[in-house]
């Protein structure tokens, strides 16, 4: 049987970025993934490797180290960068405020305020008039994920990453690894389920209180075309995002909310718009908690999200798709990486921001495992 240096349990964004990680580690790597295919959060998400905004502490600094691996793969990886930086669009006069006050801060580094007509001018169906002012972040980049996800797979291949599919792993006992395929041995074992916590290593796991959160995406199309140079978010998206939330004049911009679109707080609603390669609009989204997901998409959810985009575009479209994702949450947690034993390590990503993490967070995880 091949002894692999390192094992990885799963093969969405974080188990790449482990793989990426210790393939440049000069680490002997396998990827086990229980689908033929990753289809998970992965390449369900927006693909918005987002900077600023993201909680300072805790998200920051991964999401700008992250973002300058995206940029130097994606080349590599023969992953297309559909834009970049990232127009946070301020509706209300309490939202202004707070864009203001983060401008004042270390985290605004780089980050401009524009006006509606420049804000116009990056997002050509944004209604200036829908607008007081916004900010500006050049430091985004937006991949299509679920091209993206497989063409790094394809990367770390040609780099002698073994990729392994249709391989659910029941047990793991560094350094033998149970797998529906039979069993491995590997030195080192890193597990990235996504957000299945009741299965690999569940009675560790089950103290965190993990719970799912799934949110409600859309594919627009619209009926004249334009370009992004951008992606958007609006001021919905200001009190979700804790580099923003988190200072003080969010309260006001909080309350202005919870008067005005009550609807949209209690489903967790705000707005993302990203643009793809083909000209659609990827279009989000909601949060709902549960200890699973259930399999619906109600109408009404869908309808909360095209009405904020409709506040702020002016633009005709027809839905192309609908689709639903799901992430692991858990009180008080962005991520984690737990150590049953000195040679394994499970790493969830906790917050709805492992493609603007992950491969920092894999960096912390090898440098941990030596
Ligand atoms: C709709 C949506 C939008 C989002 N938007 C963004 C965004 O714009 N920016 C951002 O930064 N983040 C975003 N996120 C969050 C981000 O997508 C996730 O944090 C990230 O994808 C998590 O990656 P992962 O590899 O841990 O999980 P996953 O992508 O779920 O991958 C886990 C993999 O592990 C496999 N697996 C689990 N257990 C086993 C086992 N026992 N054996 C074998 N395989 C196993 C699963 O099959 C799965 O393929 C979004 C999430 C969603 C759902």
């Amino acid at each position: 049987m091949t002894q692999y240096d390192l094992a990885i349990v799963g093969g969405g964004i974080l188990g790449l970025a482990h793989a990426l990680a210790a393939q440049r580690a000069g680490k002997s790597v396998i990827v086990l993934e229980r689908h033929s295919q990753c289809i998970g959060a992965s390449i369900r998400n927006f693909g918005f490797v987002t900077v600023t905004g993201q909680s300072r502490d805790r998200i920051w600094p991964h999401a700008k180290r992250s973002r300058e691996i995206w940029a130097e793969i994606a080349p590599k990886a023969g992953i297309g960068v559909a834009h970049r930086g990232a127009v946070i669009a301020a509706q209300r006069p309490e939202a202004e405020a707070l864009i203001e006050a983060f401008l004042d801060t270390d985290m605004a580094e780089g980050c401009t305020r524009i006006t509606p007509d420049q804000a116009h001018e990056k997002i050509p169906a944004l209604d200036p008039n829908a607008i007081g002012a916004a900010l500006y972040s050049p430091h985004e980049l937006r991949v299509e994920s679920r091209e993206a996800v497989p063409a790094l797979a394809r990367y770390l291949e040609s780099l002698g990453v073994v990729f392994r599919y249709n391989c659910a792993v029941q047990a793991v006992d560094t350094p033998r690894i149970e797998t529906s395929q039979g069993p491995i041995k590997a030195s080192q074992v890193v597990v990235c389920p996504g957000d299945d916590a009741t299965s690999l290593f569940a009675e560790r796991l089950q103290p965190r209180q993990i719970e799912i959160c799934k949110l409600h995406m859309l594919r627009l199309r619209p009926k004249t075309p334009f370009r992004m140079e951008a992606a958007l978010l609006s001021d919905l998206s200001m009190i979700r995002y804790h580099g923003f939330a988190d200072l003080p004049e969010a309260a006001a911009l909080q309350s202005a909310l919870a008067q005005t679109q009550p609807v949209q707080l209690a489903n967790g609603v705000h707005l993302i718009v990203v643009q793809s390669g083909d000209g659609s609009l990827v279009v989000g989204d909601s949060h709902h908690y549960g200890a699973s997901a259930d399999p619906f998409q109600p109408a009404a959810i869908d309808t909360l999200i095209t009405d904020e985009f409709d506040a702020l575009m002016s633009c005709d479209y027809e839905i192309a798709e609908r689709w639903t994702g799901t992430y692991a949450s858990a009180p008080g947690s962005v991520y984690f990486i737990d150590a049953p034993d000195p040679a394994t390590r499970v790493v969830m990503v906790t917050s709805g921001c492992g493609a603007s993490t992950a491969f920092s967070i894999a960096e912390e995880t090898l440098a941990g495992l030596g």
